[in-house]
């Protein structure tokens, strides 16, 4: 079954130059459905068939010195997903607020929002917290939107960078997030569930072989060709 996995190339490489060459080594007809999200800065450079973007600003164009790209100015790129809500992104003061007026520009210009949840969680606390925790991040997200047309990507904070989505005391590898993944399926009319947290190659077929994780958010994996490239060819 085809899968989807987005790259979140964060605020990386340094360099154009090196931007372009990572992109050039990403298979470009990949058995899932892949793609990257580059910086801001390098969106319009790179050529890759599917393209991302890591934020977006929900005014069209304006007075608005030094935002990221609003979701008209990214459809004129080709730019098909726009990740929302990134756990860096809410703990610089990204609002619930903001991230339904991102959400909701992103969808008037048909870009599929990716967003994330899981800002503000902990590795040892009760599953039952944590669905809290969620619930109101994507209440407070999905105001006044059709929750069947974003993807949702979970994506415990603790687990982003840390090299290991299983160090946990009660979270027990990817049977947590699948019961995430129902729980924004059944409560929140959510399709399309990712996860996220240093998903790589060698951990991706134990998340992917969950039947409503629908696909996964990598970093750290995807500024890895090989094993970008893996986890996007996966047999399942
Ligand atoms: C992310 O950037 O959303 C992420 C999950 O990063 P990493 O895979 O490096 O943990």
């Amino acid at each position: 079954m085809q899968k989807i996995i987005i790259g979140n190339w964060k605020l990386n490489p340094l360099t154009l130059s090196e931007a372009q060459a990572l992109a050039g080594k990403i298979d470009r007809a990949p058995k899932h459905l892949a793609a990257i999200c580059p910086p801001t800065a390098f969106l319009s450079s790179i050529d890759y068939p599917v393209l991302g973007a890591q934020d977006c600003f929900w005014q069209a164009k304006g007075p608005y010195t030094g935002q990221s790209g609003s979701p008209a100015q990214l459809k004129s790129l080709g730019v098909k997903y726009c990740i929302v809500g990134h756990s860096e992104k809410r703990a610089l003061g990204e609002s619930g607020e903001q991230i339904n007026a991102k959400i909701m520009a992103l969808l008037e210009n048909k870009i599929t929002p990716v967003l994330c949840i899981g800002f503000d969680t902990k590795a040892d606390e009760d599953e039952l917290a944590v669905i809290d925790t969620l619930a109101e991040q994507l209440a407070e997200a999905l105001k006044n939107v059709d929750a069947a047309k974003i993807i949702v990507a979970y994506e415990p904070v603790w687990a982003i960078s840390s090299g290991n989505p299983y160090e946990t005391k009660h979270i027990e590898k990817a049977e947590h997030a699948e019961k995430i993944a129902i729980y924004a399926k059944t409560k929140f009319g959510i399709q399309t569930v990712l996860y996220g947290g240093s998903s790589n190659s060698a951990n991706a077929p134990s998340f992917l072989s969950q039947p409503n994780i629908d696909g996964l958010l990598p970093g750290g994996a995807s500024l890895l060709p090989d094993d970008f490239n893996q986890m996007i060819n996966l047999e399942l």
